[in-house]
């Protein structure tokens, strides 16, 4: 569990919602408080959902005045919200600083999709930008600017929530940034996520995805927290994966795959292989016999995600006779391979389609692409 020493910055103060209830105890414990008070206040936060500290009214005058010379409640501002057709919601979040991050909300819809489930599940972000620059992604295009506190994490399902009036039972980590690379904010932000004084989300409907970071990967697994790991391998060996994913020259396949099987026998918890099908790139079909045989090493399955199309590169998805074929071979090896239906393309809502926003006079624009090379 993490719950650090609080930091007060006379420019910036500290969020009263990024705190887990042993920051809270800790916090009032040193003012004399009662401890009983930190339940009231995290439930004037996480179930009553106040917008300011002077609402929590079961509280004196004297301690709110305490805590907002400590504190601010900082709920996220949704600055524009796009509705697609096939009912994906993309929120985009205006931060503090000015810069912006977007969510998705994939709510289930039978009609559809024939789905049979309840899962409303969002997509969130954990970083502004992200530093991987995988080379088929939008979020990377313009560079990395900088982590999502706790706050912005856990605020972007509390906004999505308050926005569409759905409650969220399913959140994946495969928003903008690279979730591993802030994991100290991140793993704040999940403890508020699944605590039952927080969101009461179950561990088990979140998945946290990663372009591979080993080292963090095997320090992931030390928290025990029973999260869904979801891999982005996009190639099954050395000489694919160094090609698009810059990460693999850092922390290649094996020793990728090194860090895996600690996470299995530390958390005993199962993985998801993620591989987008890039025509010409990855597509083919030695691969699919060589991602098979990865997956089943380590009791994985695989996603195969025909690639979403990013504005400004030239890449392109197989046609879907192929992708069909690539998913026959993994399943061959007995490996439990699904094909991803595609949501929320039309308003770039997608997979690999989020990328950073500024604001110029004529309103929200898309970040400069930098020149890219294969
Ligand atoms: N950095 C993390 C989380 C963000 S990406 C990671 O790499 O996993 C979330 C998922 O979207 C990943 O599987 C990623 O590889 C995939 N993705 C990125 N660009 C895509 C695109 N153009 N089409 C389809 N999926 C894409």
């Amino acid at each position: 569990m993490l719950h650090g020493k609080i930091t007060h910055s006379s420019s910036v103060s500290t969020a009263l919602n990024s705190l887990s209830k042993e920051d809270l105890d800790a916090f009032l414990k040193e003012h004399g408080q009662s401890s009983y008070r930190t339940s009231q206040i995290l439930d004037w936060i996480w179930k009553k959902r106040v917008s300011s500290i002077d609402e929590m009214s079961n509280l004196s005058v004297e301690l709110r005045n305490l805590l907002k010379e400590n504190f601010e409640l900082k709920p996220l501002v949704v600055s524009k919200t796009s509705g697609s057709k096939d009912t994906t919601f993309k929120y985009l979040f205006r931060l503090e600083d000015g810069r912006y991050v977007e969510s998705v909300l994939i709510p289930a819809n039978p009609a559809l999709y024939g789905e049979k489930s309840d899962r409303r599940t969002l997509c969130v972000s954990s970083q502004v930008g992200c530093a991987y620059a995988c080379k088929f992604c939008a979020s990377g295009l313009a560079g990395f600017t900088r982590n999502l506190t706790a706050d912005e994490i856990v605020g972007q399902i509390v906004a999505a929530e308050r926005e569409s009036g759905e409650t969220i039972n399913n959140v994946v980590f495969m928003g903008m940034g690279e979730p591993l690379a802030n994991l100290k904010n991140l793993m704040k932000a999940i403890e508020i996520i699944t605590a039952h004084w927080g969101l009461e989300i179950g561990a088990r409907r979140l998945t946290v995805s990663t372009s591979g970071l080993a080292p963090s990967i095997k320090q992931l697994a030390e928290f025990h927290v029973p999260i869904r790991l979801a891999i982005s391998l996009h190639g099954a060996c050395d000489e694919v994966r160094d090609l698009i994913m810059p990460v693999n020259k850092k922390w290649n396949v094996d020793t990728l795959f090194d860090s895996l099987r600690h996470w299995i026998k530390h958390s005993k918890r199962k993985l998801t292989l993620e591989y987008i099908l890039i025509k010409g790139i990855n597509d083919d079909l030695d691969q699919a016999h060589l991602l098979a045989k990865r997956a089943r090493s380590i009791k994985a399955k695989i996603n195969l995600i025909p690639y979403n199309t990013v504005e400004g590169l030239e890449w392109e998805r197989p046609s879907e006779s192929h992708c069909r074929a690539f998913q026959a071979i993994v399943k061959k090896y007995d490996v439990t391979a699904t094909l991803r239906l595609e949501k929320g393309h039309d308003i770039n809502a997608a997979c690999g389609q989020l990328r950073l926003k500024q604001e110029t006079e004529e309103g929200i624009i898309t970040a400069p692409l930098k020149e890219l090379k294969r």
